[in-house]
């Protein structure tokens, strides 16, 4: 561990900022929810990337990065699946296959580490099954026609993180009132399916999991009954970390899931909720093919993780702006330690914002380490400055290549590769994967 400024984070269970202590500085563990993967990511989706990617950083430059544990999960079971699949008339599969790969290459694009582990909800049907039933052995669960599910009234502290009563829950939200339900803020755990919709084999018939439970099983998986820090937008403190809670602690003795629970802010577009009918939702395909991944990250970190942000073109401009001015200053951005301001910035609850500021005076060694940190590698924006590059076509014929050498066909790899060297950009493998710059 190195001797890094203690780092205190805002803990949304206790509203306290916290000086941080792992359970095991050996094995430092993160889980963030991840998509549900049946259309584009937008660009406020993008922020908890972004936001627990500076996280992940920090953790593995504080603890060494083969101790901390980052899992960001994929639900690629969901009913918005289901109904998109029918309308587009594909399989439920190619469609999951096709969202969870773009979605990778969009953030990648955005200049985020790949976690530690992706699981996807499908193939952890059994862990699902497996706590359910331990729910109900608990006494917190309860079938009833193919439906099993959580009886809220079992827990007495149901409501913690939220910090509401079960009374307020029931005046404040839309709850399903169902003939199998014993009281109306029960959740679904387990449901039945259709023979046309996905479904497994249970205790309790074919069917499928409710959402939250997907989020407890995968996170008792790879993380354990308890583990350091939950992470995710603040829409999604109520209902789903409620309920994960609810379940994890259910199913665990009431041991608690997390000790630290994280929430970044929503982001809005011109000061309005991002909609489709109002034409101000952008995905982060679209805006990539106009701006490099570089300037949406820089412009997504000047504002705090928890403050809501305004997206503005305005501000994507400015953002590109000071990216230009200072690469003109730094060559590729590599190792050098920024200043200690700048890590006291980020270790006072990833203040960005301030980490920035520290830049604007800081020297051209401390400015290219900063903001190789974070992580900028300058090459993108040289670039797509110069001549406009579509970082998502290099994404892509990337994805292509790799797919070529598993199939062993190093023709079209090797073909590929040579394609893109013979336009400035050269492919380059490593244990994270291919990456690339521009040609020296
Ligand atoms: P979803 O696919 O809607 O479950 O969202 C995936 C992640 O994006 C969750 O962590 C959400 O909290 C987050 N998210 C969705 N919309 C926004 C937004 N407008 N601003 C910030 N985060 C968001
Ligand atoms: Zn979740």
């Amino acid at each position: 561990m190195s001797n890094a400024t203690a780092l205190r984070l805002f803990n949304t269970l206790t509203k306290t900022k916290d000086d941080f202590a792992p359970i095991d500085a050996k094995n430092v563990r993160l889980y963030v929810c991840g998509p549900t993967v049946y259309d584009f990511a937008h660009i406020g989706n993008a922020r908890p990337v972004i936001v627990f990617d500076v996280l992940f950083r920090l953790l593995r430059h504080t603890y060494g990065d083969a101790h901390v544990t980052y899992v960001r999960n994929i639900t690629d079971v969901d009913d918005k699946i289901n109904e998109r699949a029918a309308q587009r008339g594909i399989s439920i599969r190619e469609l999951t296959e096709e969202t969870a790969r773009i979605y990778e290459e969009d953030v990648a694009a955005l200049g985020n580490l790949p976690p530690s582990v992706t699981p996807r909800a499908t193939e952890h049907i059994a862990q699902m099954i497996a706590m359910i039933e331990q729910l109900i052995a608990a006494g917190h669960a309860y079938a009833a026609q193919g439906h099993v599910l959580f009886n809220v009234s079992s827990k007495s502290d149901y409501g913690k993180l939220s910090r509401r009563s079960v009374d307020e829950m029931l005046t404040g939200a839309r709850v399903e009132v169902a003939p199998y339900k014993q009281n109306a803020m029960d959740f679904v755990l387990w449901k039945p399916s259709e023979a046309s919709l996905p479904g497994w084999d249970s205790p309790w018939g074919r069917g499928r999991p409710g959402w939250h439970i997907e989020c407890s099983a995968m996170a008792g998986q790879y993380l354990g009954e308890t583990f350091d820090i939950h992470g995710g937008g603040i829409d999604l403190q109520f209902p789903h970390h409620e309920n994960e809670i609810a379940q994890s602690e259910g199913a665990h003795h009431g041991h608690p899931l997390a000790k630290l629970w994280m929430h970044n802010g929503f982001l809005q577009v011109e000061g309005e909720k991002m909609s489709k009918s109002a034409g101000n939702f952008f995905t982060i395909r679209d805006l990539l093919a106009d701006w490099p991944g570089e300037v949406l990250r820089f412009n997504m970190l000047r504002t705090h993780y928890r403050q809501p942000i305004d997206f503005t073109f305005a501000g994507l401009k400015e953002s590109w702006k000071t990216l230009e001015r200072w690469y003109e200053v730094t060559e590729p951005l590599v190792d050098p330690a920024p200043d200690g301001e700048f890590f006291a910035a980020l270790a006072d609850d990833l203040n960005t914002p301030a980490a920035i500021a520290s830049l604007h005076q800081a020297d051209e060694m401390a400015l290219a380490g900063g903001l190789g940190f974070l992580g900028f590698s300058n090459v993108q924006l040289k670039i797509a400055s110069k001549a406009k590059v579509d970082t998502v076509a290099i994404a892509d014929a990337i994805a292509a290549r790799n797919a070529a050498r598993k199939a062993k066909d190093f023709q079209e790899s090797d073909r590929i590769r040579d394609e893109w060297l013979a336009k400035g950009i050269v492919f380059k493998d490593g244990p994270q994967g291919t990456t690339w710059e521009i040609k020296k």
